[in-house]
């Protein structure tokens, strides 16, 4: 059985995630960008993984969707590629998620942020109640059994090291979230926010051709240390 991984490009089509205020760089854009490079270099290395993308052009994606793809793959491994934005316009740098409650309260604000596409989605029914917005509805993933958790750790570790180490971004670490497309992925998974488009410079960085590349690189790299381990 070859190796599966699925790299899903965040938002899409009429849900552009968030936008940068100077050169109003959409998220959508740059996670599928990143996305479709990092799925061109593991293939190019990796002959023998499987690589499969949830989008490959500018559609909206229901967020289940995306989880239904990485277990319909049987997935080894999913990364969810995310841009970062806040109010404060000088928060900056690049944080690795995987699904947890430690410090969830914490983590809460880019939770909620990322779980509320589903309320663009016209059929809610498969999100049981679930309402990305309600602080109560997060007690679901205290109840949660999360058997991917270690694997998890040691890729976002891995993915972490190489936006702090090689890329020099600020470190905003491995954080643990309650992320609805991670909960319903059965591998370990982890979601990346590559950098806040919401600050001037890191948005200039982001939409470089050095900025994505070294980011691609970096992911790949990651890639390659957790699958030859
Ligand atoms: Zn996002």
């Amino acid at each position: 059985m070859s190796f599966t991984v699925v790299i899903d490009a965040g938002h899409g089509g009429n849900d552009a995630g968030a936008i940068g205020h100077v050169l109003k760089l959409k998220e959508k854009d740059l996670n599928l960008c990143v996305a479709q490079r990092l799925a061109d270099k593991i293939r190019q290395h990796y002959p023998d993984v499987n690589v499969v993308m949830t989008r490959t052009t500018d559609v909206f994606l229901p967020l289940q969707q995306r989880a239904d793809i990485v277990n319909k793959n049987h997935a080894d491994l999913f990364i969810s590629i995310h841009t970062n934005a806040a109010e404060n316009r000088k928060a900056c740098g690049a944080e690795t998620f995987i699904l947890g409650t430690d410090r969830m309260e914490d983590n809460l604000d880019v939770a909620m942020r990322e779980n509320a596409v589903m309320k663009l989605e016209t059929d809610q029914t498969v999100y049981q109640g679930f309402d990305p917005n309600s602080i109560e509805s997060y007690i679901i993933f205290e109840l949660m059994q999360n058997q991917y958790m270690d694997n998890s750790l040691v890729f976002a570790e891995l993915v972490q090291k190489q936006f702090v180490g090689t890329l020099q971004r600020a470190n905003r670490g491995v954080r643990q979230a309650a992320f609805w497309v991670l909960l319903q992925s059965a591998c370990p998974s982890v979601l990346v926010e590559m950098g806040f488009i919401s600050n001037a410079e890191e948005e200039k960085w982001l939409a470089s051709e050095a900025g994505k590349n070294g980011i691609v690189n970096g992911i790949f790299n990651a890639f390659e240390n957790y699958y030859k381990r």
